[in-house]
């Protein structure tokens, strides 16, 4: 992938699915996640092309800044490892994977004050409804689809449904002009990034 700097993370949110703008939603209001949000968030931001050193941009970025952060010292002492040991510079020098859609669901339930997992299935229906109408989805028969899915457990159907509702014009034009578009079923974060990213190059 292309290299993403610290600074420009906000502004891809649009390509994101709704669990990393989840996430990204929390860190930004906290400046803070726990720990399986951090993992989650993180490993996703370095699939995207956030290399080592501008994810410890961003990290530092939004855990010490705004109201109520935390200071440089602190993050230094007990956040940077963990970042850094995501790319594999700490530790067992392991260079851990984005985590798939399969991997996300595997983990323990988010809870109170906690963004991670598969929002199709953690969330609330009515939070849910609140979330998709934030990406663009206007209430009726589309929206209540989607919240069908995932109330019958399809969470990553109802993620596919999603992207296709969200990039519909794309889509089409696409099509129109004889162009082949993936509309296999999301298994992954990153998929549903590239995916998204393609539609607007
Ligand atoms: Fe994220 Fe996968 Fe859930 Fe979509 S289906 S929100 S990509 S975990």
């Amino acid at each position: 992938d292309g290299s993403v700097s610290a600074e420009s993370v906000p502004s891809l949110m649009k390509h994101m699915p709704l669990c990393m703008n989840r996430l990204m939603q929390g860190v930004m209001a906290d400046h803070h996640l726990k720990y399986q949000g951090r993992q989650q968030l993180s490993l996703f931001l370095k699939g995207i092309g956030l290399s080592a050193e501008e994810a410890l941009r961003f990290w530092q970025m939004q855990f010490t800044s705004g109201p109520g952060s935390m200071s440089i010292e602190r993050f230094n002492k007990e956040y940077k490892y963990t970042f850094r040991h995501n790319y594999g510079l700490e530790g067992g020098r392991i260079n851990y994977k984005p985590w798939d859609c399969r991997t996300i669901l595997s983990k323990p339930r988010p809870s109170k004050n906690e963004y991670h997992g598969c929002p199709y299935r953690d969330l609330h229906r009515d939070q849910l409804a609140d979330q998709l109408q934030k990406m663009g989805l206007d209430q009726g028969a589309r929206l209540d689809d989607v919240l069908e899915l995932s109330d019958r457990g399809e969470y990553q159907v109802a993620c596919t449904k999603v992207f296709e509702l969200v990039h519909r014009e794309k889509i089409d034009t696409l099509l129109k002009n004889g162009d082949t578009v993936d509309e296999t079923s999301i298994t992954h974060p990153n998929l549903y990034y590239s995916r998204s990213l393609y539609l607007e190059s």
